[in-house]
């Protein structure tokens, strides 16, 4: 059976750009007879507003999506801190003291995930009164899982290449994991079998196959569907004057309608879809 997921962080409201791979995972699923959950990633520390939740809940009702919503993130804290003790005793993780400044500082190569770490702290004593991240070393991480690749509906078979990345953060400093554990721990603990997400997440589906490969989680497809952009050509962002669901919703606008545009990829005035 077909499980795709949204998996919305609650950081701030969800857009036009949200409602459209949300149907998109939604309609991916009733197509194939199977489940479509609702995930909020709520872990996301300070920026994180609880609140938004049932926004989003109401979001998704009035443009007429049905599913399956499986816990939080925050409820299954116990869970990712048990992965990273295992990845840790594997040898496969080291900590980090570096702040965004000093690895700023060093100038290092930009990657699909941001900067590169060049690995300063491996290997290092660290100072035990700074706080510290882990970092996977992904050098030795794809020693050990050798050669991966996955399915991607949309982009077909992928070698995975990790390594562009670098030693990502797996455990950071101010929440119990990062992005790519959590989500990559949820998807296989609710049986998701097609991950259905934007573009801009590709880069990091290379991580979360290396983390499956190392913690023996199941494999699922993957879904990338393109991002819709603004008239400057950059993701749709509140800030940038993209309204949200919210305000659309409460502004009597019919979210149905909205739904059916959406699918027929008739967007609203200067909003258009990009494949790549
Ligand atoms: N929580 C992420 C976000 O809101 C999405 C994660 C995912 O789909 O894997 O951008």
């Amino acid at each position: 059976m077909a499980v795709t997921r949204f998996a919305p962080s609650p950081n701030g409201p969800l857009h036009l750009g949200h409602a459209y791979s949300a149907i998109i995972a939604h309609d991916l699923a009733k197509e194939r007879g199977g489940k479509f959950l609702l995930r909020i990633e709520d872990i996301d520390g300070t920026r994180s507003r609880p609140e938004l939740g049932d926004e989003f809940r109401r979001d998704l009702e009035w443009l007429g999506l049905e599913w399956d919503e499986v816990p939080a993130q925050s409820t299954r804290l116990e869970t990712y801190d048990k992965a990273a003790r295992e990845l840790l005793e594997a040898g496969l993780l080291y900590p980090c003291t570096c702040t965004r400044a000093e690895i700023e500082a060093l100038k290092p190569r930009l990657g699909p995930e941001g900067l590169v770490y060049p690995g300063t702290c491996k290997g290092r004593l660290l100072d035990p009164v700074k706080p510290a991240a882990l970092r996977l070393d992904v050098d030795c991480a794809m020693a050990r899982a050798g050669d991966l690749d996955w399915e991607d509906e949309l982009a077909g078979r992928t070698t995975a290449d990790p390594r562009e990345a670098g030693d990502v953060v797996i455990v950071r400093k101010d929440a119990p994991a990062s992005y790519h554990l959590a989500a990559t721990l949820d998807d296989a603990a609710d049986g998701v079998t097609l991950v259905t997400r934007g573009q801009d997440l590709f880069p990091a589906t290379h991580i979360h196959r290396l983390l499956q490969a190392l913690l023996g989680l199941p494999v699922p497809s993957w879904h990338h569907h393109g991002l819709l952009m603004d008239q400057s050509g950059k993701k749709l962002a509140k800030r940038r004057g993209s309204p949200s669901l919210a305000d659309r919703r409460t502004g009597g606008e019919d979210g149905l309608l909205l739904a059916e545009q959406l699918r027929l990829h008739r967007f609203p005035a200067g909003i258009s879809l990009a494949s790549t």
